[in-house]
C-alpha cells in the first residue's frame, strides 16, 4: 500500500529506517516522528570547500579534510589500547590514521591505490599527528558523494546508533531522505505580518539551510529565523497564560497605606531606604491598587535589602485588614525572619506567629484557631505554611523568600488559600539572567533591587592554595582577636553523605588543632544533625559566643551575622558559581571589611579555574548568574535538566538574549491584540500551539 507520508508519520516508515533503526532513534535520540527528525539539528559544519594538504595539517587544527591515498594498515597495542592504523599520504607527505573501534569493517573496505577524501579533527600523540576515527569516503573519479555539499552537517550520535549505520552521516542520509519525502510539507506557522516584519527566509528554506546550508550568511539567516520561532512560541503562550490569569483572576485592591505602614515608615525604619528599595515598594504598590492578582518576582544580590520591602508591603496589607504571612526554605531561615521581624514590630502592636514542622501540637492547635479567627497578623514559616491544614481568615499577601527551594505547584497551593487568591511576592537572592527570568518565570512580573545598602564595604576575595594556608590562619586568627567571626565550609558531596560527614569531622579537627579551646570557641554545623541543634548553634554563633562556625552548605541561604567577616570555603573547585556567591553573601553584612577566601587543590580544570577567577573579579551577583549560564546552560542553572524543560533545540538562553527580548516584545503585542488567537492572521500559529502542546509539557505548568 502506499500513502502519503506527513510529518506525523512515524521515523519507522522513513525509507531507509525500519523497526530497529526506529528503535535506537527513539531510544537514543528521542525521535519519533519525521518532524522530531527534521528538529534534530546539525550541531556544527564540516568546512567542505577547503582542502588541506598533509603538510599544512597542525595538531591543533579543528576540523579538516584531505585527500589521499590510505596504506600500511596494521595493528598495534593490546587490550584497551589495541588498535588499527594506517598512514594517509598525499603528494605531500603522509599522517597517521587511527582507529580503536570498528577496525574489521575498515580492514575489509579499505582499497588500495584508490584516493579517499578523509575529515577528522587532528591531535598529537607521542609527537606525531594524527587523526582518530576519521570519516572517509571513497572518491569515484576525483569526486565522492557528499562533495556537491559546500558544508556538510554533522549531527550528535552515538555509539549504538552508528552501529546500526546511524552515525552523523547515515542521519544526514535519513534527513535527504526526508526533504525529498515530507519536505515540501514544512507548514508555515508565523504570521504573514511578524515575518514580512522581520524579512525572514520562508519555514521550509529554513529548515533546507539549517541541514544543508548553501552559505554561511544563509545559514544564519535560518537559524536566526528557528531560534526566534523556538523562543517566540514559549512566549505566546506564557503572555497568554499570564494575560488569561490577570484577566480572570480579580486581586484583592489594599487603597490605602495606614498606620501600621506609616508608623513603621516614621518611627522605626532605622535606616533610609535606597533609590532601589523605593522603586519596588512603589511598584508593589501600583500592584495592590491594579485590582489584578500579583505574581512578582523580586530580585536583588544577597544583603540588597529585600526583607525590609517584602514587610514594608506586608504592612500595606495589615493597614487594609488583610493577614499575610511569609514562606522560607528551611527553619533557620524562618526562625530568623520571625526574629528579625518581631523585633522590628515591637512597637506597632501586630501579632506575629512562627510555625514550622517542629511547632508542637498543641501549640499548633492555638495557632490554627488564632489564624482563623483573623487574630494573627503575619504568620511566618516553612513550607509547613502550604498544608492544607493552614487556613486563614482573611489572607491577601503572600511573600516566598529564595523561590529556587518551591515548586511551582506550591506556589498554586498558596493561591487557594483564600477565595480571591492573595498576591504572591516571590523574592530570590539566586540573581537570575534576564534571558531565564523570562522563559522559566516568564508569567511573573520582575522587580529587581540592583543597589546595595551604603556604607558597604566591598567584600574581598582571594584564591588561595594549599601552600599558603599557614598565612591565612594567623590572619584568622587576628580578625579573631578583633571580634570578628569566620565560617569555614566544606562542600557537600551529594552522591555519599557518609563521606560528606567524614570530609567535615576531619577538617573540623583539623580546624580545632589550630585553634584550640579554650582560647578559640568553634562550632559546627551539617544537614544530619536535628533541626534544635542546629539552631541551638546557630544561635550561639548569632549571639557571638562562637568565633568560628564550621559547617557543610547548610548556612548557605540567608543566614544573617553582620559580625562574620570571614568566609573560607574550603575545596571550592567543587562549588558552583552561584553557590560560591551565595556562600560569599554570607559575610559583608555589616561595616567592618569582609573576606572570601577560596581554598582549591592544585589541580583545576579549566571551568573551575574561570569560576575562581570570576569570583575574585567582581561582586556583582548578575555579572555572575550570567557567567554561570554560559558555563553550565540553563538546564543546570535552573536544576531542571533532566526534566528536559530548559533544553530548547537551537535556542541559547546564554547568547540568545536579543533574539529573546524582540521575541517577548512581539508576543505580548500579539496577545495584546488577539488574546485568543482568534484571528485570522494568526489561525496556523494558533493550530501550531495546539500541536506542539499534545507533544510535551505546558510551558506555564513550569513558570
Ligand atoms: P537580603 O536581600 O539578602 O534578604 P536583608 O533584607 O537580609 O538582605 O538585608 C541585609 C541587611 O541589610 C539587614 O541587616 C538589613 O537590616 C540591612 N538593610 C536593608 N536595607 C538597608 C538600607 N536601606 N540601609 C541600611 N541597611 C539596610
Ligand atoms: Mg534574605
Amino acid at each position: 500500500m502506499i500513502y502519503r507520508q506527513t510529518l506525523y508519520t512515524e521515523i519507522e516508515y522513513l525509507k531507509g529506517v525500519g523497526p530497529k533503526r526506529a528503535t535506537v532513534l527513539q531510544k537514543e535520540l528521542q525521535i519519533f516522528t519525521l518532524k522530531d527528525l527534521l528538529n534534530h539539528f546539525p550541531f556544527r559544519y564540516v568546512d567542505k570547500t577547503k582542502f588541506y594538504k598533509v603538510k599544512e595539517v597542525r595538531s591543533d587544527s579543528s576540523y579538516i579534510q584531505i585527500k589521499g591515498e590510505i596504506e600500511n594498515l596494521r595493528e598495534a597495542g593490546s587490550g584497551r589500547s589495541k588498535r588499527l592504523i594506517a598512514d594517509l599520504t598525499d603528494n605531500t607527505g603522509s599522517i597517521e590514521l587511527v582507529w580503536f573501534k570498528g577496525t574489521k569493517w575498515i580492514i575489509n573496505s579499505i582499497k588500495a591505490k584508490k584516493e579517499y577524501l578523509v575529515y577528522g579533527k587532528p591531535s598529537s600523540f607521542r609527537s606525531t599527528i594524527n587523526i582518530v576515527h576519521p570519516e572517509i569516503d571513497l572518491l569515484e573519479n576525483g569526486k565522492s558523494e557528499s562533495e556537491s555539499m559546500k558544508f556538510q552537517p554533522v549531527y550528535n550520535s552515538s555509539e549504538k546508533l552508528a552501529s546500526k549505520g546511524l552515525s552523523s552521516r547515515g542521519i544526514m542520509k535519513l534527513q535527504k531522505q526526508l526533504f525529498q519525502t515530507v519536505g515540501n510539507q514544512i507548514p508555515e506557522v508565523l504570521p504573514d505580518n511578524i515575518s514580512k516584519s522581520f524579512n525572514f527566509i520562508t519555514r521550509i528554506e529554513a529548515y533546507k539551510q539549517i541541514h544543508f546550508p548553501e552559505n554561511i550568511e544563509i545559514l544564519e539567516k535560518a537559524k536566526n529565523r528557528l531560534k526566534f520561532e523556538e523562543l517566540f512560541f514559549v512566549q505566546v503562550e506564557l503572555c497568554s497564560f499570564k494575560w488569561k490569569k490577570e484577566t480572570q483572576n480579580k486581586g484583592v485592591i489594599f487603597s490605602k497605606v495606614g498606620d501600621y505602614f506609616n508608623n513603621f515608615f516614621h518611627n522605626v525604619l532605622p535606616f533610609e531606604l535606597t533609590n532601589a528599595q523605593k522603586k519596588v515598594i512603589k511598584e508593589l504598590r501600583s500592584d495592590f491598587n491594579s485590582g489584578k492578582q500579583m505574581n512578582r518576582l523580586l530580585q536583588g544580590d544577597v544583603g540588597s535589602g529585600k526583607t525590609i520591602v517584602a514587610l514594608m508591603a506586608m504592612f500595606i496589607a495589615l493597614d487594609n485588614g488583610f493577614q499575610t504571612c511569609i514562606m522560607a526554605p528551611t527553619e533557620i531561615l524562618a526562625k530568623q525572619h520571625f526574629n528579625t521581624i518581631s523585633k522590628l514590630v515591637e512597637k506597632l502592636d501586630v501579632k506575629v506567629v512562627l510555625l514550622t514542622g517542629s511547632t508542637k501540637k498543641a501549640e499548633r492547635k492555638i495557632i490554627d484557631e488564632k489564624l482563623r479567627s483573623n487574630e494573627t497578623q503575619i504568620l511566618i514559616g516553612t513550607h509547613a505554611l502550604i498544608e492544607d491544614t493552614v487556613k486563614f481568615n482573611n489572607l491577601g499577601f503572600v511573600v516566598i523568600d529564595e523561590q529556587h527551594r518551591f515548586g511551582v505547584a506550591q506556589r498554586a497551593k498558596m493561591w487557594k488559600k483564600s477565595t480571591i487568591p492573595p498576591h504572591i511576592l516571590v523574592m530570590t537572592a539566586t540573581p537570575i539572567p534576564r534571558t531565564l527570568a523570562m522563559t522559566f518565570y516568564g508569567d511573573l512580573n520582575i522587580s529587581v533591587i540592583d543597589e546595595m545598602p551604603p556604607g558597604r564595604k566591598e567584600i574581598i576575595t582571594k584564591h588561595y592554595f594549599e601552600k599558603n594556608r599557614l598565612k591565612i590562619i594567623g590572619s584568622i586568627r587576628k580578625i579573631i582577636k578583633q571580634g570578628n567571626q569566620v565560617y569555614i565550609v566544606y562542600p557537600l558531596i551529594e552522591e555519599s553523605e557518609k563521606l560528606d560527614y567524614k570530609n567535615l569531622m576531619e577538617g573540623y579537627d583539623l580546624v580545632l588543632r589550630e585553634f584550640p579551646r579554650p582560647e578559640y570557641q568553634l562550632g559546627i554545623m551539617h544537614g544530619k544533625m536535628k533541626t534544635e541543634d542546629k539552631d541551638k548553634e546557630m544561635q550561639r554563633f548569632v549571639k557571638g559566643e562562637l568565633d568560628i562556625l564550621v559547617s557543610t552548605t547548610v548556612i548557605e541561604v540567608g543566614v544573617d551575622v553582620p559580625n562574620a567577616t570571614v568566609m573560607v570555603i574550603e575545596s571550592a573547585e567543587k562549588f558552583g558559581l552561584s553557590q560560591l556567591h551565595q556562600l560569599r553573601g554570607r559575610v559583608g553584612r555589616g561595616g567592618d571589611q569582609s573576606y572570601c577566601i577560596l581554598m582549591t587543590s592544585y589541580k583545576l580544570t579549566n571551568d573551575a579555574r574561570t569560576r575562581m577567577k570570576i569570583m575574585t573579579d567582581t561582586n556583582d551577583g548578575f555579572r555572575i548568574a550570567e557567567a554561570d549560564l554560559k558555563l553550565r546552560g540553563p538546564g543546570e542553572v535552573t536544576g531542571t535538566k533532566q526534566s528536559g524543560i530548559m533544553n530548547f533545540k537551537i535556542a541559547d538562553l546564554a547568547t540568545d538574549h536579543k533574539i529573546l527580548e524582540v521575541a517577548r516584545k512581539i508576543a505580548i503585542k500579539l496577545i495584546e491584540d488577539d488574546p485568543n488567537l482568534s484571528k485570522e492572521k494568526n489561525k496556523s500559529l494558533k493550530n501550531h500551539l495546539k500541536e506542539s502542546k499534545k507533544e510535551r509539557f505546558s510551558w506555564v505548568e513550569i513558570s
